[in-house]
């Protein structure tokens, strides 16, 4: 005997047998019925992309986002110049950063923002307003002056809200924790 069943993912009616539903290799996972695996993964995919579709949204809430639209890199900057300013001139201090060199607010020319004094040792920061920043570059000269590299991270949405990252040598990316991130949204 043999059940109608839909593909769970494409709709197709599929001839298996009940039992096949509870076949790990058949049917899994339990609750749906599947063509084939192929199917079945293109379904498994497009669940981890709704998870991941969720948590960007959770973080952009948390963290805030700024009206401008992505690439829009002019328009981007003034919010960014902010985060940078509050970086300098109240959080770096606070966290035992000292003679704060802003070759940012010098020129456009220097793709990293601050060199300052830390634990007594001349170091490299930068302040972004992304929770992710693609830091290659930056890192580059890190590694050739032979320097830590800082990367502050300011939440656009409240200013008090920073996450200060020391990026270990040969990484090219800086990122808030998703612990951090979760934390912000209890508090
Ligand atoms: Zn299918």
């Amino acid at each position: 005997m043999s059940k109608s069943l839909r593909c769970h993912l494409c709709h197709k009616i599929i001839k298996k047998k009940p039992s096949d539903v509870f076949n790990k290799k058949l049917g899994r996972p339990y609750k749906y019925s599947f063509c084939d695996t192929i199917c079945y993964n293109r379904w498994r995919a497009n669940q981890h992309l709704k998870v991941k579709e969720r948590w960007l949204k959770f973080q952009r809430e948390v963290w805030g986002t700024i009206p401008v639209k992505r690439f829009q890199v002019d328009k981007a900057k003034p919010y960014g110049r902010e985060a940078e300013i509050l970086a300098r001139d109240v959080h770096l201090p606070n966290l035992g950063f000292k003679n704060i060199v802003d070759f940012s607010g010098q020129s456009n020319q220097f793709f990293v923002d601050f060199v300052a004094d830390f634990n007594g040792q001349k170091v490299l920061i930068d302040a972004t307003i992304k929770l992710k920043a693609y830091i290659p570059k930056k890192m580059f000269l890190a590694q050739a002056l032979g320097m830590s590299l800082f990367i502050i991270h300011v939440s656009p949405k409240n200013k008090q809200i920073f996450y200060l990252s020391e990026v270990t040598l040969g990484r090219k990316v800086s990122r808030v924790p998703a612990k951090f991130i979760r934390g912000l949204a209890k508090s």
